[in-house]
C-alpha cells in the first residue's frame, strides 16, 4: 500500500505499517497512486496537503479511487482530508472528501492543543489505544452511513473533565475509509494500523 508523501509525518506511518507487516511505498505522483491498493493520508497540515495535491495533480485521481472504493486512512489532517464537510477551515481550502461528516478544524482549542490519551477504539481489540493528539479535529456531525470508533470519554484519565469536547467523535469508518482525529503513528501502538491493513487485505479478496 501507499502512504500520501507531499507533507506531513510520512516516515512515522510508513514505519507503522512496516511493524505490522505491511509493505508501504511513498506515493507523490498519480503513476504511484495508480500501482496501490490502500492509502493513508498522514497527519500534518491539512491546508498545505490540499494545495500540494492540486499542485502535484493527485486531487482527481484520489477522488476517483476512492469513489472507486480503495482504502484510505486518514490521520488528523487526513480525517479533515476525508470529510465531506469542514468547520474552521482555511479560504478555499478543499477536501477530497467521501466520508459523510462534517470535522471542526483545530477543534480542541487552544488550551488542549496537544495531548496523549487511552481510547477504547471499537474494533480494535486488546485495550484502550494510545493516541496522541497535535492540534486535532473532531467530527460534529456523522451521517447514518457512518460507524463511529471512539469518542473523547466525559473524564479523562486523570479525572479532568473534558468539557466541550466530551462526547466527540474522533475515529470513525464509512466503508473502506477510515478517519482518526488523533496520531497513532507516533505513540507506538500499531493497531489502528493493522486494523486498515486489514481493511486493504479484505479489499484484496473482494
Ligand atoms: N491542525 C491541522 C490541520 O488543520 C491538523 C494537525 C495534524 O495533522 N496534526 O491540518
Amino acid at each position: 500500500m501507499g502512504v500520501l508523501a507531499l507533507q506531513g509525518d510520512v516516515r512515522e506511518h510508513a514505519a507503522a505499517l512496516a511493524a505490522v507487516g505491511a509493505r508501504a511505498v511513498a506515493v507523490r505522483r498519480r503513476s504511484e497512486l495508480e500501482a496501490v491498493d490502500g492509502v493513508v493520508v498522514p497527519g500534518g497540515e491539512s491546508t498545505t496537503i490540499d494545495k500540494l495535491l492540486r499542485l502535484f495533480e493527485l486531487d482527481e485521481p484520489l477522488r476517483a479511487a476512492i469513489a472507486e472504493g480503495m482504502p484510505v486512512y486518514g490521520s488528523c489532517a487526513g480525517m479533515i482530508l476525508l470529510a465531506d464537510r469542514i468547520e474552521g477551515g482555511a479560504a478555499g481550502q478543499r477536501t477530497l472528501g467521501g466520508m459523510d461528516v462534517l470535522v471542526r478544524r483545530n477543534a480542541f482549542g487552544r488550551q488542549v492543543d496537544s495531548f496523549e490519551a487511552d481510547l477504547e477504539v471499537a474494533g480494535v481489540p486488546g485495550g484502550p489505544v494510545r493516541t496522541a493528539f497535535i492540534r486535532a479535529p473532531w467530527v460534529e456531525q456523522a451521517g447514518p452511513g457512518v460507524e463511529v470508533l471512539a469518542r473523547i470519554p466525559a473524564t479523562t484519565a486523570d479525572g479532568r473533565d473534558a468539557g466541550a469536547a466530551a462526547g466527540k467523535i474522533v475515529a470513525a469508518r464509512q466503508g473502506r475509509l477510515l478517519a482518526t482525529a488523533f496520531h497513532p503513528e507516533i505513540t507506538g501502538d500499531v493497531r489502528v494500523h493493522a486494523l486498515f491493513a486489514r481493511l486493504v487485505e479484505d479489499s484484496r479478496r473482494s
